[in-house]
Parts: structure tokens; sequence; C-alpha cells
């Protein structure tokens, strides 16, 4: 088999992988205190130390997660490092994997496409597990971006067009993805992106409870547009972000290229 179209199976499979995880051992009764440990997860897979919560290395059930969270990251940095495998080919890859999904999904009445700016693996997995629980069939996909920023992204999806047209808009993508996938309606949630660029000098509590809230608003967007699970949804951002440490007990949020940096990750949803 081809390295892209196995890379992409061994990431689609990680990600499923850890999506059961989270949900057989977090408590989703509790939201706040289950998106906590999903974040907490993927602090600890990436920088190897303690954010809000304790070191989960330190629970039987939850050091198995991590173990999972660490291997999905060491694979993505692997395509990053190794420069062995295309990574337009591999996003490439990634959305035909979808589109076919997409094609199964075809009887339902309509679909959307909801493009954001700044997006976590970790708000992906959490909302993911959300509507998991709620009964719905979703796919759920890592594409890497390399920059960590809008632009790369761009690159990656209109890599003609995006050397011909340098205004090329995240709300441009938006037009062409529900165009091609022939969707009713687009969206583009500039929310993450726009508290990305406050959060600097601030506490780990502060940064939680504002992904949190901006989560739960585009879940609440996403169930509202679903209409009791009848149209499909089609779920998309451009870059996750990442918290750094600074002095005093105090973080900046950010999204660029760095060592084993989550702004790499882009997520891909289709409920
Ligand atoms: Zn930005």
């Amino acid at each position: 088999m081809n390295a892209v179209l196995e890379t992409t199976t061994l990431l689609i499979n990680r990600l499923r992988a850890l999506l059961n995880l989270l949900l057989q051992y977090v408590n989703f009764d509790s939201l706040e205190e289950a998106y906590k440990v999903v974040f907490e997860l993927f602090y600890q897979a990436s920088r190897h130390k303690p954010f809000l919560l304790k070191n989960l290395h330190k629970d039987a059930r939850l050091s198995g997660m991590l173990q999972y969270a660490e291997e999905l990251l060491s694979d993505v940095y692997e395509v990053i490092s190794e420069r062995n495998i295309d990574v337009l080919e591999l996003a490439r890859e990634m959305f035909r994997r979808a589109s076919a999904e997409l094609a199964e999904a075809s009887k339902s009445a309509s679909k959307y496409v909801i493009v954001c700016d700044g997006l976590s693996i970790i708000d992906a997995l959490y909302i993911a597990c959300r509507l998991k629980r709620e009964g719905a069939e979703l796919f759920i996909a890592p594409i890497i971006n390399p920059g960590g920023a809008t632009e790369t992204y761009k690159f990656i999806l209109e890599p003609h067009s995006y050397i011909q047209n340098a205004d090329l808009t995240l709300n441009d993508i938006a037009r062409r993805i529900a165009e091609k996938m022939r969707a009713k309606h687009y969206i583009v949630f500039r929310d993450y992106d726009e508290s990305i660029h406050q959060l600097k000098n601030v506490r780990a509590s502060d940064i939680i409870e504002t992904m949190y809230t901006l989560t739960s608003k585009l879940y609440s967007k996403i169930t509202r547009l679903k209409g009791g699970f009848g149209s499909t949804i089609i779920m998309l951002s451009d870059h996750g972000y990442d918290i750094v440490e600074k002095e005093g007990g105090l973080y900046d949020v950010n999204h660029s290229w760095s060592p084993r940096s989550l702004s790499v990750i882009a997520s891909l949803l289709i409920v």
C-alpha cells in the first residue's frame, strides 16, 4: 500500500480509538469536567507535564489514553519532520475519505459547511464525543497543516488558485468547499482565532473557561443546524492552537509551527 493511504488510515484509526477510549473512561455527564480532561490529555501528550489536573500517567485508565494521544502526535510529527509524505496528498486523501462518507449519507436532506478559524483537535474530539453520546454517526480525521497558520492551510486546500490569488479568504475557502460538497449553506466560525490572539499572560483556568465556552457555543450551532440529526454537517478547521508557559504560572495562547505543536493539526468532522 502506498505511504499516503497507509498514513491516512493510521491517523484516522488512532483518532477513532482515542474517541472510543474517551467515551469509555471520561464522565460526560459533567460537561466542563469532561472538557478539562480532554484538554489535559493533549496538553500532557504534547508537553509532558500537567496543566490544570494531575499527572495522567499516575492513573491506570487515563495513562492508557495518554499513550494513545502521544502515539497520534508522534505519527503527526513524524510526517512533518521526515518529509517523506506530501501533506497536500495526505489532506486530499482525508477529504476523499470524507467525501466517500458523505456519499453514503447522500439521502440526507441538506448539507452545511462550518469552517472554523483555529479549532483544536481537543475541541473537535470533545464535540465528537458529545455527538456520539447522542447517537450520531460521525467521521473524524486529522489534517496536517505544518505551518499551523491559516495561510498554509489555504495553500493545502487550493494550491493552484492560492498562487494566482493571494487574497483568497477563509470565506472563499468555505464557499468553495460548500460548492464541491453541494452544501446548502456555509459559515465561518472565527471566535477561536479571535480568542487565541487575545489570550496572553493568562491563567490556565481562564484558558479552559474561554475555550470551553466557545466549544459549547459551536456544539450548539452544530446541533441546531443538524436539526434532530436530519442534515449533514461538514466541519473543518484551518489550524489548532498551543498553550505556551510563561513566568509566574501564566500562559500565552498562540498558533504557529513549533516542535510538538498542536497548532499543526487541523480537524475534519462530518456528522
Ligand atoms: Zn490567527
